[in-house]
């Protein structure tokens, strides 16, 4: 009798731990002649789809929703460069490696567990050249046929002629695109969501606005999808965080305002737009299938006034960051953002900081700076709306 419960206890336990969310727990890369192998710990079986992008080389992994908990978020060897993980989409997590080129996958496998050890997944990866890479690379059938672009639904009831102004604070970055890193480690995701919580607190403590956020955890959302939310919502203003990164100059430091412009201010600003529409390439996003929002001659009309406000904005906006602490020199830039590409939403994104000073990226750490950062923004907003009474049915009068 006793040893049936105690069985019926052992199944009991075994069943629960099969339910339990899988764990990917360490990683090893290691160079073997001419291959390299790449060495992933999970706790359980699980299915992961492997298939390999170009330009850049990559290998993309989908594991259903996993918990990491890897230590290091670096390693490199032989043709593996470097990796990202995080969550995609809800249900499902993916792993993102770098290639230092094309690279075929040899052997792909999963061994038992042994030992202390659990299960493995080994990928051999040998050098290839770029017609054979190019000729096995690209969307699993089953992806291709998704929406990759995943444009979330949310609640956005048509605007009554009372309702107040509709404000989109967007956080860059986000699950397995962590955007650029700190010094001191900092992930710009993390930072650019603290902030922009703080702030959809202080803006909806003033009862004058509806704050709806792209993202409000970690996780992906294509550059797409976010402008998505902002038409959707029919957003009155369109504002994306971000935490800039110079490794070439530690110096550079302080906060800057980026509005849309086909042809870039400078060579930075181009070059920081790059970048931040990397962030599709980053999470493995199929670009092809994303298209231009910027088309016809209808929206280039309807766009012109939108930039008007959204440099109308970026001017309120400088000196209110400058009370908050550093903006650098050319504080408002132009340049070609994908994120700030709805043509009926004036839209602006910020540079907090830099990730690559020591001192933004302690200062950014900080609760207070966070605080005096989201008030002032929040100021630049009241002044944009107490301007730009006119544009708003919601002020019938003068
Ligand atoms: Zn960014």
């Amino acid at each position: 009798m006793r040893w049936n419960w105690i069985f019926a206890l052992l199944s009991l336990s075994l069943a629960l731990g099969a339910h339990a969310q899988p764990v990917v727990s360490d990683l090893r890369v290691g160079q073997h002649g001419k291959n390299t192998r790449f060495v992933l710990n999970l706790s359980q079986k699980v299915d992961i789809e492997v298939f390999t992008l170009a330009d850049p080389y990559r290998i993309v992994l989908d594991f259903p929703e996993v918990a990491w908990q890897l230590d290091s978020t670096q390693a490199s060897a032989g043709l593996v460069k470097g990796f990202r993980f995080g969550l995609f989409r809800p249900g499902r997590s993916r792993m993102v490696i770098d290639l230092g080129g094309p690279g075929a996958i040899m052997n792909k496998f999963l061994l038992p567990p042994e030992g202390t050890r659990g299960y493995r997944l080994v990928l051999d990866i040998a050098p290839t050249d770029r017609s054979k890479y190019l000729a096995s690379a690209g969307w699993p059938e089953a992806q291709a046929a998704e929406d990759v672009s995943q444009e979330p639904e949310i609640a956005a009831a048509p605007k009554a002629a009372t309702a107040k102004r509709v404000v989109v604070i967007d956080a860059g970055h986000g699950g397995v695109d962590p955007g650029a890193t700190g010094v001191d480690g900092t992930f710009e995701k993390d930072l650019v969501l603290s902030v922009a919580t703080t702030l959809r607190d202080t803006l909806e403590r003033t009862g004058k606005y509806t704050v709806v956020m792209t993202r409000d955890s970690d996780i992906f959302l294509s550059l797409k999808a976010r402008v998505a939310v902002a038409r959707r919502a029919k957003a009155d203003l369109f504002v994306s965080l971000h935490a800039d990164s110079a490794p070439g100059s530690a110096s550079v430091r302080g906060a800057s305002v980026y509005t849309l412009s086909e042809t870039a201010s400078d060579r930075e600003a181009e070059a920081l737009a790059k970048s931040e529409n990397q962030s599709d390439v980053i999470a493995g996003v199929d670009l092809s299938k994303e298209g231009d929002i910027v088309t016809s001659i209808l929206i280039d009309l309807a766009q012109r006034e939108t930039k008007n406000n959204s440099a109308k904005f970026a001017q309120m906006l400088v000196p209110e960051l400058h009370r908050a602490g550093e903006v650098t020199q050319k504080s408002h830039r132009f340049a070609g953002f994908r994120v700030l590409k709805a043509p009926d939403v004036p839209s602006v994104l910020i540079e907090l900081g830099y990730l690559s000073n020591r001192l933004d990226e302690s200062v950014m750490n900080t609760n207070r700076w966070r605080k005096r950062m989201a008030d002032s923004i929040a100021r630049a907003i009241d002044t944009y709306f107490r301007q730009n009474k006119g544009d708003h049915k919601a002020d019938a009068n003068p």
